[in-house]
């Protein structure tokens, strides 16, 4: 089959590969099946589409004897997959007119499909945008990941604090992955080293199996199929016969929950290095298994373990897979008899690593006390890794072993052949900052690559108004080919046609605006402006400097509450890490002024907050069509690039924000007039941290902004228990790390002009349409194209 053209499936063809799924597949009738049957039989058809191409593709790449890519990575945040599906096989219209024929709502039927939540927020997807447009690249790639039972944590409120509960998308069924028994490794831990006539041999005390599960991810038009290998550990013997036939049965089954436990829960944390043994077990399991895997492939089509930089390029994202370096290292020389030097001369040509951040709280280094008992051998590797490149730069004044830790990002730099930043800011600063002395002895190694996003789900399938819209203005080269958007720009400037891009945003907000009536109990107006913050709640994103204006804002409208406001809705959503108890407060804090300020008759039609919970990938493709305005609010130089902005750009929304992470590009692209900037540059930040009691003055020169705080002071917003927010009054009037405080004043005076802007529809429908024609630079497709040329050597095939 010609990879290249596709059967053409019509909407009958579809409806009776979907009753021969509903049949054959799960053995139900129509009149017996259930909406989870439908949305099987839906999905398997779709699947069946994909089949052939991926076929095809693993074809291909063998064929060409091509570089293949593996992108491992602790987390894929890839959310649904069935529209997806769908829409890259661009069967849309044939699947709502089958299921309709069926009699079944197409759009309840997708929405039964478990949002798969296998990352914590932006890292984690990333990775799974990244794994789109590989496949619409045609790059031949693999994901490697964990198949974690249990995803990030279910949120929920009580009495507005966080309550977490247990994610359960495995226990629907899942339409998506093919287990693949055959793939199986033995991943081993602990035990010990032995020297043996010259060689390391690692005796490991305990040992688990990765068995890998498959999920194809089709590329745009469906052209090209890569797969997302996912491993789930089990335990080497299912079960102790001994001890089951001495009658004690949970000694019998303890060694398959032992093993069960590396795969079952993600960590529900992406910032703090959590210093468990379990983290790191999940961390050496995935990465094991993925090397094995790659080596595998790689024998069966070579012989030369010199060839082994020209055919495979190894991503790792973020620290997380660092043991690849010395795992790596490890089967080329322990278990392939490669001379020590040449084993880690290959490891670094395969190698490339990605940095996310710079908080030094979230830079992970293990206690050699816990690495060394789960990797012995690890252990001696990294030391004379350490050694090796000490030898080579007797210069250097650092080592990766300092302090009885292993530091992995250190140690991730100095195996890898290429480091890249996510951002332009975050790339300057990675050299300035962590890695200073790093890229001084190595100044070729570090790279940018912006981030992006994929256009397909974050445009095309989430806004089906504005892509129509697109589509019509432009045709739809656009999806596969973003910077089209430009095109669009020769329109703004026609009333005719910006009223259409107003109306498919108002209508997106009424939508939005019913979905919030009915599920969250919220009625808001849709022509107030939707004022958006949706992210990880964290300190460097600044929740708290949101909330804080929104309160300053409704003290303003109580003493004049006719003055013309501009009617605003701010939406949060976020989950905080359960044991970061500052971001908890800080939800609790926006819950509690929610409580208050919706209840202010004289207020609540200029302005209303709501938190909605548990956010996740379903929830962001709810809210960012129908978004305004974009809060992207972060301290300058903690935001390593962000891809929330990109998508709201993307949409139409014109972000308020400070020159932190690809905000800065997504304004130079968008241009500055379609930007509201404000707040402190990172130069700027890292000065006035320095300066004694910059809080306190802060507090001092904006009375807006003390009579905020004291308002929370109070009690105003916890009148039954006043002190409950002491630590965050004491925290920003204190040393205020975040300068929230500094630079709250001109956030105010920004937020102003987002008013103003807002209030001239016809000014505001340019701005917003220009942040769609100019962001086509964002498609995760430029990304991708990046790594191809300046970190792998891929090609697109
Ligand atoms: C895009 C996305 C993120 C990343 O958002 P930032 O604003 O860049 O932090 C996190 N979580 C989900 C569900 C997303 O879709």
């Amino acid at each position: 089959m010609n990879i290249a053209t596709l059967p053409t499936v019509s909407s009958d063809n579809l409806r009776d590969a979907i009753l021969n799924h509903l049949a054959y597949s799960f053995g139900k009738t129509p009149e017996a099946a259930q909406t989870e049957d439908w949305r099987m039989a839906l999905s398997f058809a779709i699947r069946d589409r994909m089949v052939e191409a991926w076929f095809a593709a693993t074809r291909r790449t063998y064929e060409a004897g091509a570089k293949r890519v593996y992108y491992l990575s602790m987390e894929f945040l890839i959310g649904r997959l069935l529209e997806d599906g769908i829409v890259n096989l661009r069967l849309a219209d044939q699947a709502r007119a089958a299921l309709t024929d069926l009699g079944l709502d197409y759009d309840a039927v997708l929405a039964d499909e478990p949002d798969a939540a296998l990352g914590n927020g932006g890292l984690g997807r990333l990775a799974a945008c990244f794994l789109e447009s590989l496949s619409t690249l045609s790059c031949p790639a693999m994901g490697y990941g964990i198949r974690y039972e249990h995803g990030l944590f279910r949120q929920s409120f009580q009495g507005g604090r966080q309550v977490e509960s247990p994610e359960t998308w495995l226990l629907q069924r899942h339409a998506w992955e093919f287990e693949r028994p055959e793939a199986r490794y033995r991943i081993g831990f602990g035990g010990e080293v032995r020297e043996d006539r010259g060689r390391s041999v690692w005796t490991p005390s305990e040992q688990v199996d990765a068995e890998a599960f498959d999920t194809p991810i089709a590329g745009w038009q469906g052209k090209w199929v890569n797969t997302l290998r996912l491993w789930s550990a089990k335990a080497v013997a299912p079960f102790d016969l001994d001890s089951f036939n001495r009658g004690d049965f949970a000694a019998a089954a303890a060694p398959e929950a032992l093993a069960r436990t590396i795969s079952r829960v993600l960590y529900p944390d992406d910032t703090t290095e959590q210093g468990k043994e379990l983290r790191l077990k999940q961390e050496f399991f995935f990465t094991a298994a993925a090397l094995r895997d790659i080596l595998r492939r790689f024998d069966s089509e070579y012989d030369d373990l010199s060839q082994l930089p020209a055919k495979v390029a190894i991503q790792l994202n973020d620290t997380h897979p660092a043991i690849a370096g010395p795992e790596l290292v490890r089967l080329l020389h322990d278990e392939r008899g490669l001379p020590f030097d040449r084993a880690m001369e290959i490891a670094q040509g395969c190698l490339n690593y990605t940095n996310h951040t710079l908080l030094p709280e979230a830079l992970e280094s293990w206690h050699e006390g816990v690495f060394g008992k789960l990797l012995p051998r690890h252990l001696q590797i990294v030391d004379r890794i350490d050694d090796a490149h000490g030898k080579a730069h007797p210069s250097r004044s650092f080592s990766m072993r300092a302090d009885s830790q292993v530091k992995m990002g250190e140690l991730s730099f100095v195996m890898a052949n290429r480091v890249n930043g996510v951002s332009a800011l975050h790339t300057g600063l990675m050299k300035e900052t962590v890695f200073a002395e790093l890229h001084a002895l190595h100044p070729d190694k570090i790279v940018n690559e912006t981030n992006g996003v994929t256009p397909r789900r974050w445009l095309l399938s989430c806004n089906p108004r504005l892509s129509n819209l697109v589509t019509d203005t432009i045709g739809d080269g656009w999806v596969d080919d973003l910077e089209r958007l430009k095109e669009l720009e020769s329109h703004v400037d026609d009333a005719g046609w910006r009223d259409r891009f107003a109306a498919a945003k108002r209508d997106n907000k009424a939508d939005l605006s019913n979905w919030l009536a009915e599920t969250q109990g919220v009625s808001v107006d849709p022509e107030a402006m939707f004022d958006i913050q949706i992210k990880r709640m964290h300190e460097y994103k600044r929740q708290h400097l949101n909330i804080l204006e929104a309160i300053a804002h409704w003290q303003e409208i109580k003493d004049d509450p006719n003055a013309g406001w501009t009617p605003r809705i701010k939406i949060f959503a976020g989950k905080a890490a359960p044991g970061y108890f500052f971001a908890k407060d800080i939800i609790r804090l926006i819950n509690d002024v929610a409580r208050v300020v919706n209840a202010d008759t004289a207020t609540r039609d200029k302005l209303q907050v709501a938190f909605l919970p548990n956010y996740n990938v379903t929830l962001a493709e709810r809210l960012i069509p129908a978004a305004d305005l974009s809060e992207q609010i972060s301290t300058a130089g903690k935001e390593a690039s962000g891809t929330g902005n990109m998508k709201f750009a993307l949409n139409g929304a014109p972000t308020v924000g400070t020159l932190d992470g690809a905000n800065v590009e997504i304004r130079e692209h968008v241009g500055a007039d379609n930007f509201f900037l404000f707040g402190m540059t990172a130069p700027e930040v890292t000065e006035r941290r320095m300066l004694d009691g910059h809080a306190r003055a802060a507090i001092e020169a904006d009375p807006r902004l003390a009579r905020a705080l004291d308002a929370i002071r109070d009690g105003t917003f916890s009148p039954d228990d006043p002190d409950r927010y002491a630590g965050i009054i004491e925290n920003l009037a204190g040393h205020d790390y975040f300068l929230v405080c500094s630079d709250f004043t001109d956030y105010w005076r920004a937020q102003r002009e987002v008013d103003a802007a807002y209030a001239d529809p016809a000014r505001w429908a340019g701005m917003a349409a220009l942040n769609t024609a100019r962001s086509g630079w964002f498609s995760s497709d430029r990304t991708i194209r990046g790594y191809m040329s300046d970190i792998w050597g891929a090609a697109s095939l």
